[in-house]
């Protein structure tokens, strides 16, 4: 079986062709700039040279005619024919209440996902237009929606009920959903089997961190607790966004500056988290490279991001009384030894000791705690588009 992964943005999209016999990634790539001057198809074949496209996207529909044609391309492509792929997963990010697993994509589920774009204006419409514009180019393929939200379902009242009127959560959904969860969920299995446990009997805090990022809580295999809530904006401090900020002083700043609730919003999310504290990047490599060179600002943003995440990782400890493993992961938690070490060095009361070598290798699921630690630490790379297309193949199978 071969599956077809599907990410959507408002222009871009970024695909995956999965071999589900062995899950071998046949090609990927990336659609840029969709509906805007200068589109690019950045496509790579395994085992074949990388190829760029510029032929101007007018719309998703184009573009995933692009991909499908790069993938039958007599010299770039990797299959014969279209009629090869089995069926299309889509990354969807807002399953709201109603989706708590992956669902085959009907009329009726289009039609709650429409209802879920209110909730996810930004992201929800881009993957409803994917999934319009594979309907017309590949008619009668299965389509699977795999949602960011569907793994903190599980979330008690407790975590995901904000202190508001509950009126608000009545009428307009108001409450913590969290992101991230197809992440969480890989990382957290993936890590219950470096254990050598069973997922239904292991505690563990996943920290995906990346240019967005959030912490989670994964008690006995499923999310109890999780640090982004209503929108991808709460929680960690993020590459641009501020996570959580006390709601007195956005309301004080709306009135001083005299800004509406969108230009909010855009200094909330795109010019606030290390970005907003070190003014010198949201990439945290040009922050390290900063702080190195003396950059006090830089120093600080980094200091405040890792605080933050190691206070959460103590409240998810209590939360769950007691853990059995830290997973770090995504760009940053993959990658940035220093990151590690200044969270985990929060961490001594629970016990946990890094091995510097292990905490130096790159690329690859490696322990990085040393044996004398209490509670083990995992880098683990994360893999969304492989749990899509699981889904897809289980959703199908079944
Ligand atoms: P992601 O959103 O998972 O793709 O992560 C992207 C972020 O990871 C970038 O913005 C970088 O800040 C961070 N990152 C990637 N590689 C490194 C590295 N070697 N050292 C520090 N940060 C890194």
């Amino acid at each position: 079986m071969k599956v077809l992964v599907l990410n959507c943005g408002s222009s871009s999209l970024k695909y995956q062709l999965i071999n589900m016999e062995d899950e071998s990634v046949l090609a990927k790539g990336l659609c840029e700039r969709i509906g805007i001057e200068g589109s690019q198809l950045k496509h790579e074949p395994e085992g074949k040279d990388k190829v760029v496209f510029t032929d101007y996207m007018e719309d998703h529909d184009v573009a995933v005619k692009m991909v499908m044609d790069a993938l039958v391309d007599p010299n770039h492509g990797v299959v014969v024919s279209v009629k090869e792929i089995d069926a299309i997963g889509h990354r969807v990010v807002h399953g709201g209440e109603e989706f708590a697993s992956s669902v085959v994509i009907t009329d009726a589920v289009k039609a709650a996902l429409e209802k879920c774009s209110e909730l996810a204006p930004l992201h929800n419409p881009a993957n409803l237009i994917g999934i319009a514009a594979c309907e017309k180019l590949m008619p009668g393929v299965p389509q699977i929606g795999v949602f960011d939200t569907a793994f903190h379902q599980t979330m008690p009242e407790r975590a995901y009920l904000y202190a508001l009127p509950y009126e608000y959560y009545e009428k307009y959904k108001i409450r913590r959903y969290g992101f991230h969860g197809t992440s969480h969920r890989f990382v957290s299995e993936e890590a219950a089997k470096m254990l050598d446990r069973p997922y239904d009997q292991t505690k563990t805090i996943t920290c995906h961190l990346g240019n967005g990022g959030s912490v989670c809580a994964v008690r006995n295999g499923k999310s109890i607790d999780t640090t982004m809530g209503f929108t991808p904006l709460e929680g960690l401090v993020m590459g641009t966004r501020a996570g959580d900020v006390d709601a007195a002083a956005i309301t004080y700043l709306m009135q001083k500056e005299n800004l509406t609730a969108q230009e909010m919003d855009n200094i909330l999310n795109k010019k606030s988290g290390v970005l907003g504290i070190s003014g010198v990047s949201s990439d945290f490599r040009d922050i390290e490279a900063a702080s190195d060179d003396g950059n006090e600002r830089a120093g600080a943003a980094l200091d405040v991001f890792a605080y933050k995440v190691a206070k959460r990782i103590g409240a998810y400890a209590a939360a769950m009384n007691g853990v059995d493993a830290i997973v770090f992961t995504a760009g940053l938690g993959e990658n940035s030894a220093s990151t590690r070490t200044v969270i985990c060095n929060y961490l001594g009361y629970l016990g946990i000791h890094l091995d510097s070598y292990h905490n130096s290798l790159r690329g690859k699921a490696v322990e990085i705690s040393a044996p004398d630690s209490r509670v083990r630490v995992l880098v683990i790379p994360t893999n969304e588009e492989l749990v899509i297309a699981r889904d897809t193949k289980e959703l199908l199978d079944k």
